[in-house]
């Protein structure tokens, strides 16, 4: 008989088997179920760009994270300025990261409705264990994987509130999408549609990025969120990977202890309610404060896996950069 359930075979769900795997737990006391997604990748919220931390986590758990980059760019642009960015972002493959990380792992398609001792919800903005949030926030996103006659560069642009992107996977193909909290699915449509011009439609997909913060409790009873069902993904850049994984972490290194788990993140996560609030503001007031914005300047770069005593001697450009694109977006200047 399973011991746990994890619900949801995410990035956060699945980093979690695979955690629990590495400190002793067999697979069958672990029962992973996800009703998967129609989606061509197989999997349904598909940004793939992440940092420097995945190299870390990813050695943590005994894969290698070189067979997962498909793409690393040298140059990016935010809102038209140039970016030395070699080295620090990254797209990976992480259909096929996910199916690494579940390695031996069988994954039913609905619980066997077996009594397990914890459920681990990881079922993303979904909730479908811990239950709906009252306040809760959500953003819509359409997304298209596209081939262009040529590879693409990496570029990211304001829109009202929200942004669009253009992320380089292999060869000349790339992720076009959108996230907005004031377009509706017509206008989102027009704009990766002009970022996708030239370009071979491969799929497609929509999805939703939770706009909160950290919710707590993370803990109900036996029910345990983690990932962005817990909230823990960046409001602003709608950044997950990387706090799904740490959150995975934290909650094993705090297993036995629910409000020690909650406490470690919000030391870590804590500050995305001040980006939640941000987002809320840019939308209510039709500016983003970009000073409030720079404050969080050691939060950003920690959360680019840069250690911000040595950015701040060394990566001053990227810094002067990050100035330039606050000071040269009138919409974004309050
Ligand atoms: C379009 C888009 C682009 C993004 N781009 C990026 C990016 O470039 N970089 C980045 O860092 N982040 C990005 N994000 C955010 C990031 O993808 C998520 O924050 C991250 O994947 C969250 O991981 P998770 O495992 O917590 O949840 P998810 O990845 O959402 O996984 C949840 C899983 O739960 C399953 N599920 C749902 N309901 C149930 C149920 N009732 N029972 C069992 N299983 C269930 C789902 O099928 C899914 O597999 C993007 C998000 C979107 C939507």
């Amino acid at each position: 008989m399973p011991r746990i359930m994890i619900a949801g075979a995410g990035i956060a769900g699945s980093y979690l088997c695979r955690l629990l795997v590495k400190r002793g737990l067999s697979l069958k006391d672990i029962e992973v179920v996800d009703p998967g997604s129609a989606t061509r990748c197989g999997i349904p919220s598909c940004g793939f760009a992440t940092t420097r931390q995945f190299f870390t986590l990813c050695r943590e758990v005994g894969l290698g994270p070189e067979k997962y980059v498909l793409a690393s760019p040298d140059t990016g642009y935010a809102n038209g300025i140039k970016l030395t960015i070699k080295g620090h972002i990254f797209s990976i493959d992480k259909p096929a990261f996910i199916r690494d990380l579940l390695e031996g792992a069988a994954v039913n398609s609905s619980p066997s409705g077996m009594t397990v001792e914890r459920i681990i919800d990881a079922t993303g903005t979904a909730r479908a264990y811990i239950g709906k949030y009252e306040h809760d926030v959500i953003y819509p996103c359409i997304q298209k994987k596209v081939e262009f006659p040529h590879p693409p560069a990496l570029a990211e642009y304001p829109h009202h509130v929200g942004y669009s992107w253009v992320i380089p996977l292999e060869g000349s193909s790339a992720h076009v999408g959108i996230g907005s909290n004031t377009y509706n699915s017509e206008n989102m449509k027009k704009v990766v549609e002009n970022l996708a011009e030239g370009a071979r439609t491969i799929c497609g997909c929509k999805g939703f990025i939770r706009g909160t913060g950290p919710i707590i409790p993370l803990v109900r009873g036996n029910v345990w969120a983690v990932g962005e069902a817990g909230g823990l993904v960046d409001p602003l850049s709608g950044v997950g990977i990387i706090p799904a994984m740490v959150s995975a972490k934290l909650l094993v290194d705090h297993w036995d202890d629910p409000k020690g788990y909650e406490a470690a993140i919000v030391r870590k996560y804590g500050w995305f309610r001040v980006t939640a609030e941000l987002v809320q503001e840019w939308r209510d007031k039709g500016a983003l404060n970009t000073r409030k914005l720079l404050g969080l300047w050691r939060e950003y770069t920690e959360l680019a896996g840069l250690d911000y005593s040595v950015l701040s001697l060394a990566r001053i450009d990227l810094i002067r950069s990050v100035l330039r694109i606050a000071l040269r977006a009138p919409k974004m200047r309050q």
